[in-house]
């Protein structure tokens, strides 16, 4: 729910919040006063009164974090900005420190201006009495929100999700982090590279809706279906790991050709490393059969269902990078599931081998 701070004399500021459960989503602020679009002006005025509140209340705080939606893919231990004996120094000071944090992250080193320091923050708050409610406690009034209300999507729903509306649905976030559902705070995360990393039900939402034709975002996926949104990444190719745990680094298997070829140059890994990505795979296959009614070799034909049988046949064809030219490939190129081809392992092998000699 949403609230606005209510300032000393009883007037409400331009200072809006959400609470959920034991914390405050501080909204950010933005545009220009006097034009449209602009929003909670009265950002510095309301996070202090806040802070002062939060102390007034017998409340503490026990953690703050940056929560905009462009770092909302970073680990939160990585955007905390009050911490440890912070959290207990006077509130002014906190809001000193909170400004400072926010306007140097995400600045490129080396950068001597520039960042904002009224970004989306979010407070974690331990109320030692908690039969009165916070926004009681710290004089917060409610705001009526007239937001479309989001319709939740039927369990039974789920089992129209393939891999390829997953993949559909990752790219998409990476691209449009601000789509990740509001609240989407799982213990859990779906791995999709060594730097990014997506909250389950975000992502089975999004490919929910593409697989029934329902219009993006505004589709929820209930909580009580976690583990089920678990199984359809998995099912699709992606790993899930507890917020806080590392990335196991698994080295990409590779031939010893391509050995060879790595050690050439960084190119030729990212071409590797983007072929293997999370999920491509199975997403790509799908895709195929669902084009073309069933795997095969884009290069040579070979049907390797008609060749090896149904169980296992589909695991000789692999899938290559073929759209971007390998040398203009820079680090953050989305790969589109057009750009990729379904070769045998034998095919897979002599392109990429003409590609070695192409770059020698
Ligand atoms: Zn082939
Ligand atoms: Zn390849």
């Amino acid at each position: 729910m949403t609230f606005r701070v209510v300032g000393n004399d009883g007037l409400p500021l331009d200072a809006h919040l959400d609470i959920e459960g034991d914390e405050i989503i501080f909204h950010s602020r933005g545009g220009i006063r006097g034009r449209t679009g602009a929003r909670n002006l009265d950002y510095g005025p309301g996070l202090r009164l806040l802070l002062q509140r939060v102390r007034a209340s017998g409340c503490s705080l026990s953690g703050v974090w940056l929560d905009s939606d462009d770092v909302r893919l970073i680990d939160l231990d990585r955007r905390q900005i009050l911490q440890g004996p912070e959290l207990t120094s006077e509130p002014n000071e906190q809001f000193r420190i909170m400004s400072n944090r926010m306007q140097l992250f995400g600045r490129p080193p080396g950068a001597p201006y520039g960042g904002s320091r009224v970004k989306k923050v979010r407070l974690r708050i331990a109320n030692p009495n908690d039969n009165i409610s916070l926004e009681v406690k710290l004089a917060l009034e409610w705001v009526p929100s007239d937001a479309p209300r989001r319709r939740r999507v039927a369990t039974v729903d789920l089992k129209y999700v393939t891999a390829e509306h997953v993949w559909n649905a990752v790219q998409h976030l990476i691209e449009y982090p601000h789509e990740l559902l509001p609240n989407d705070v799982s213990e859990f995360n779906a791995i999709i590279n060594s730097n990014v990393r997506l909250p389950p039900r975000s992502i089975v939402s999004l490919a929910v809706s593409e697989a029934l034709g329902l219009k993006v975002g505004t589709y929820d996926v209930p909580c009580d279906t976690e583990m089920l949104c678990h199984k359809i990444l998995k099912d699709a190719g992606f790993t899930i790991l507890q917020r806080g745990d590392s990335v196991p680094s698994e080295p990409i298997p590779i031939s010893d050709d391509d050995r060879v070829w790595v050690e050439g140059g960084q190119a030729l890994l990212v071409h590797l490393q983007r072929e293997r990505a999370a999920g491509l795979s199975r997403a790509k296959k799908q895709s195929f059969v669902r084009l073309h009614g069933a795997l095969r070799c884009e290069n040579c034909g070979l049907d390797p269902v008609a060749i090896f049988g149904p169980e296992v046949g589909h695991a000789c064809i692999e899938v290559h990078h073929s759209r971007t030219r390998i040398r203009e490939m820079a680090e953050g190129h989305r790969t589109m599931l057009s750009d990729l081809q379904c070769l045998c392992a034998n095919c897979h092998r002599i392109v990429h081998a003409r590609l070695r000699r192409e770059l020698s």
